[in-house]
């Protein structure tokens, strides 16, 4: 499903991502754990185009989305589409403030769509399927009573399920999720892991970079350590939480602990 091959990141003269290459099947939840600034945030972004990678291929069922050999050749057209491959839910969830829950789900599918040629003859019937899909996904993250909110008007776990219901709404072939918790507060947290927790249930393909240790040994089918802008150790939960061969995740997971 999606194949990194050799991605180098560079801010300046910095080297934030080095080599990084790995690979995750569809249906699979991939964790990404490290300390502070090993580069986690940059990968994801380079995901999902919000940041140009140096070198490197980016692969999703098999079409190269991303080659930096050819990358100044495409088009922002081209840039956007190959972007709807990802989902992204961030730590500050980022919803539009003056949208309600509903019309933040909505709002990207119906810019989609008004791309489309058909959309003027069709424009009823195209907005009612956006609107039900919209409110299914908000049903499935248990909002059904919080659709007509504003964000300030839903607590921060709220607002952080209508981001996942957003990123949902596209239906990309990959959920990626930065530190989804971190913003919030603990009693706030369980209620976002529950969801994620379910989406791992129902074989959502998902990248999540985490420092919630328990729940990544918990929900990841696979889990990469970063550090200093390399993978310094992957491999099942089980190895990597229970047995880890590297000084350095050793070093790092004995923090949590
Ligand atoms: P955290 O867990 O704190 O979110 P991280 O592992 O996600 O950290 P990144 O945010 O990817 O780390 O940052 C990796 C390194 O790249 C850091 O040294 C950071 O200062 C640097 N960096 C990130 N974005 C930029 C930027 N736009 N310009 C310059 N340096 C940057």
């Amino acid at each position: 499903m999606l194949e990194v091959k050799n991605l180098y990141k560079n801010f300046g003269s910095t080297k934030v991502l080095k080599d990084i290459s790995f690979s995750l099947e569809r249906g699979k939840a991939l964790a990404i754990i490290g300390s502070s600034g090993s580069g986690k945030t940059t990968l994801l972004r380079c995901l999902n185009f919000l940041e140009t990678p140096n070198e490197g291929q980016i692969i999703v069922n098999g079409e190269p989305l991303f080659d930096a050999a050819d990358h100044a050749a495409k088009s922002d057209a081209e840039i956007r589409r190959s972007r709807l491959h990802f989902g992204m839910v961030f730590q500050s969830f980022n919803l539009f403030p003056q949208y309600t829950a509903l019309e933040n789900v909505m709002l990207a599918p119906l810019l989609l769509a008004k791309e489309q040629p058909d959309y003027k003859k069709n424009k009823r019937e195209i907005h009612e399927q956006i609107e039900h899909r919209a409110i299914d996904l908000l049903t499935r993250m248990s909002l059904e009573g919080r659709m007509s909110h504003y964000p300030h008007q839903l607590s921060g776990g709220q607002q952080q399920r209508v981001a996942i219901a957003r990123a949902l709404a596209m239906t990309p072939d990959i959920l990626c999720f930065d530190e989804p918790t971190s913003a919030l507060d603990p009693e706030l947290t369980g209620e976002v892991l529950r969801v994620i927790r379910s989406l791992a249930d129902q074989h959502t393909t998902m990248i999540i970079v985490t420092h919630e240790m328990e729940f990544a040994r918990d929900v990841a089918d696979h889990v990469i350590f970063m550090d200093g802008g390399t993978i310094a150790e992957e491999g099942s939960p089980q190895d990597v939480f229970g047995n880890p061969k590297n000084e350095r995740t050793r070093a790092f997971l004995s923090r949590y602990s």
